[in-house]
């Protein structure tokens, strides 16, 4: 099973698919996560992503598309994979589908997390108080929307297109329990 988390930040798609993919028993992929595993060990590359992470700008695409494909072609991938934080712009879209195809495999189900600007705000000031990531200023988190709108919300359309009876949308502003419910719903996992 293949599935990929749509959305901006803050929209819960963590939190989610972290669940989610224990109940499938598949591996969670975070892009956001892999790369903030890069940063705690120092090194050049380390030193470079930090500062493009930190300002909310998008890491390359070819840094990303190289760690996504050597990740899910791992054995442990077998059993299918979901994807949170990737792809986030057209070309890592465009990469994916081809991997895919090349691996003769398919996604099976798009998660669009749609969620107002507003609310967003809101959470992602909330989580930097308990999390402590430093993405999380007001500055960063404006930064990083507009980055998602610009680059990232345009791949919704691609895949509506594309993948018709793949793509679902959900109401990210529900609360976790309510999300969760409505995900396991459009998964039909009972
Ligand atoms: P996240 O935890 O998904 O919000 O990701 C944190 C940061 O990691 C983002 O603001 C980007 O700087 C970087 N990042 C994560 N995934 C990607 C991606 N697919 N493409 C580019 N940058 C990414």
């Amino acid at each position: 099973m293949i599935l990929i988390f749509f959305g901006p930040p803050g929209a819960g798609k963590g939190t989610q698919a972290k669940f989610i993919a224990k109940k499938l028993d598949i591996i969670h992929l975070s892009t956001g996560d892999i790369l903030r595993e890069i940063l705690s060990q120092k090194s050049e590359l380390s030193n470079k992503l930090n500062k493009i992470m930190n300002s909310g700008q998008l890491v390359s695409d070819i840094i990303l598309n190289e760690i996504v494909s050597e990740r899910i072609n791992r054995a442990d991938c077998q059993n299918g994979f979901l994807l949170d934080g990737y792809p986030r712009t057209m070309d890592q879209a465009i990469f994916l589908d081809k991997n895919l195809q090349k691996n003769n495999l398919k996604i099976n189900y798009i998660i669009d997390f749609i969620i107002d600007d507003e609310t967003i705000m809101q959470r992602i000031k909330s989580r930097s108080f308990t999390e402590n990531r430093n993405d999380d200023n007001e500055d960063v988190i404006k930064t990083r929307i507009k980055k998602y709108q610009n680059e990232t919300k345009p791949l919704s359309e691609f895949y509506k297109k594309k993948y018709v009876t793949e793509y679902n949308i959900i109401d990210a502003t529900l609360g976790i329990e309510k999300l969760n419910n409505e995900l396991l719903k459009i998964l039909k996992i009972y």
